[in-house]
């Protein structure tokens, strides 16, 4: 009899199966995708990762620790609800695995990383609030790929040996429950297709199918494909749910299993709690239907709302994302712009996805040094002609004509944005300013990584010589869901009340990345493919251990 299914071949399933076939389970990992979507969102992603106090860091001068790291993390997750108690247990666990083992077991298998931190989600608020008081983001040498590669291995190198079952196109739409506790899956076989990865696949059904296991893990991960789901859940401390939205993943990425787990007994909670990103782009390439592509932006782009008015401090580039939106969903209008330079954009602009980034993916220095060279990077600079949302424009006049023919409307006002912007640039002169952004990027490029690589030098965007200007309309981006099925630190799903439902198991993103939540409101950023790594080892091993 098989010991154990799992239910999802994204980065928490794959961990979580690598380690059960490791301690000799028999294994069956299912999917609804076909086998060229492996891996799931982690595949796609940037491979940050968020590490304390590690060898990057201090070679680069920065002073981390386990105690800092906490203090970010609470002061970023605001954790305020009696359901919180499973979910900050995490949070501290998580914490120790970001300050501890966590880059040596990666090392172990291979892993490498870029030795400049980035730095993500600055806060801007006290030293308790929100944000990371030190660069911390690490991104992973081949980025996605290279964190799921290790894994895959694994579990291929299981299945060859007969431990593990991978069935793809296998959906689940039922869990089988006797007594209390639950034993197995009931699902639909989808037709095969010849869908690449991450695109749509189709949901012809061609039968039926019953599997039983001692215990089954649910890795199926978040619900930023469904927006439908996304506007059920959307928090009214976020105002009204935006009209239009892109999407940030793959269409599988459904949220179906949490009503499915629900129907089984589990606790959801938090779901109300989301992580979208506010500076998406149209991809001029798309793969997936509505895909968009973050901007993980450098601090020194104007960011202005609709109408032209500045987002006020702190809500800089790259500072509070969630801050962000909140007061983007006050102005009466689900997109704002940036305004930036020539310059700015060839230092401060990164898309986030392993397939925005391929001398990175590709573990390529030759074309990795090309970033340090004048030009934007290819793949920005190919958004630059061919995205729908770019104006490139030698001066401030075309510029705002071309923001307005954009959007259809006269909501820019030319001598507003010029007033704005000769204010601004009369400070980059000044050592004193009391420009509040300003200030920020000069403390940026106090960090040697973000001066020698990702933050611009202070500049006037009305010298030519800086051009041409640049405008960037940027949505609202679905990603990730940072609520799910709550669970005690065994990764075992629990009813409402408490007491687990045996046999069932959850990690990776449905499970708010452990305990139904662990980010609590907000995220420091690079902790979603940690947390899917250490809840699904978590996963793995306690369903291992229950099952005896
Ligand atoms: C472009 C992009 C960039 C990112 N960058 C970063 C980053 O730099 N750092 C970071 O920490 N995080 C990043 N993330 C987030 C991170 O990649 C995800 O949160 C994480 O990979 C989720 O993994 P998962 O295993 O929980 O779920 P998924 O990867 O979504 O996998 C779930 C799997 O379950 C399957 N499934 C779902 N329902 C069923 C069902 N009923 N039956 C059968 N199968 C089912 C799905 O088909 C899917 O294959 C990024 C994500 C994206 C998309």
């Amino acid at each position: 009899m098989t010991d154990v299914i799992v239910v999802g071949a994204g980065l928490a399933g794959l961990v979580a199966a690598a380690e059960l076939a490791a301690l000799g389970r028999r294994v069956i990992v299912l999917d609804q995708e076909p086998e060229a979507s492996l891996g799931g969102q982690a595949f796609w992603s940037f491979g940050g990762l968020f590490f304390v106090d590690s060898p990057e860091q201090r070679r680069m001068g920065v002073r981390d620790s386990y105690d800092l790291a906490l203090q970010d993390w609470m002061g970023s997750a605001g954790f305020d609800r009696q359901q919180d108690e499973w979910p900050r247990r995490w949070a501290e666990n998580y914490v120790g695995f970001a300050a501890g083992e966590k880059r040596a077991w990666l090392h172990s298998k291979g892993v490498r990383f870029f030795p400049v931190p980035g730095w993500a989600e600055r806060g801007g608020y006290g030293p308790e609030g929100h944000g990371n008081s030190v660069p911390r983001f690490h991104i992973t040498w081949g980025t996605g790929p290279a964190v799921v590669a290790p894994f895959e291995r694994e579990v291929r190198a299981a299945a060859e040996t007969g431990h593990l079952q991978l069935k793809f196109r296998h959906r689940v739409d039922e869990l089988t429950v006797t007594g209390g506790v639950v034993d197995g899956v009931r699902g639909s076989i989808l037709a095969p297709t010849r869908a690449a990865r991450g695109e749509q696949s189709p949901r012809d059904v061609l039968g039926e199918f019953e599997l039983r296991a001692q215990a089954v893990i649910v890795t199926s991960g978040g619900i930023g494909g469904n927006h439908e789901l996304v506007r059920k859940n959307w928090p009214q401390r976020l105002g009204s749910p935006p009209g239009h939205m892109l999407s940030g993943v793959p269409g599988h990425v459904d949220g179906r299993m949490l009503a499915i787990s629900e129907a089984a007994g589990a606790s959801v909670i938090n779901s109300d709690r989301m992580w979208h990103y506010t500076e998406g782009i149209q991809n001029w390439d798309p793969i997936w239907p509505l895909h968009g592509i973050r901007i993980l932006p450098g601090p020194s782009s104007l960011w202005l709302d609709a109408r032209g008015r500045p987002l006020p401090a702190p809500l800089f580039p790259g500072f509070d994302t969630l801050g962000t939106l909140e007061h983007i969903m006050t102005t009466g209008h689900d997109y704002t712009w940036f305004v930036l330079t020539q310059k700015i954009i060839e230092r401060e602009f990164a898309l986030s996805g392993s397939e925005q980034n391929p001398d990175l993916t590709g573990k390529d220095v030759g074309k990795l040094l090309q970033r340090v060279k004048p030009g934007a990077p290819g793949p920005v600079a190919a958004f630059m002609r061919h995205g729908a949302d770019f104006v490139v424009e030698p001066d401030l006049a075309a510029l705002v004509a071309g923001m307005n023919r954009l959007t259809g409307s006269d909501l820019i006002s030319l001598p507003h944005l010029r007033r704005m912007i000769e204010a601004r640039d009369r400070e980059t002169g000044n050592a004193f300013t009391k420009d509040a952004q300003l200030t920020a990027v000069n403390n940026a490029r106090r960090y040697r990584g973000d001066r020698l690589i990702r933050v611009a030098r202070p500049h006037r965007f009305l010298d030519p010589a800086n051009g041409p200007l640049i405008a960037v309309r940027l949505h609202i981006l679905t990603r990730k869901s940072l609520g799910g099925l709550e669970t005690n630190l065994d990764a075992q799903v629990l009813r409402p009340g408490g007491e687990p439902v045996q046999g069932l198991f959850a990690a990776g993103e449905v499970a708010g990345f452990g305990g139904g939540g662990m980010h609590g409101y907000r995220s420091l950023e690079g902790t979603f493919l940690g947390g899917c790594l250490f809840s699904g080892r978590t996963a793995g091993r306690c369903a291992s251990r229950a099952i005896g």
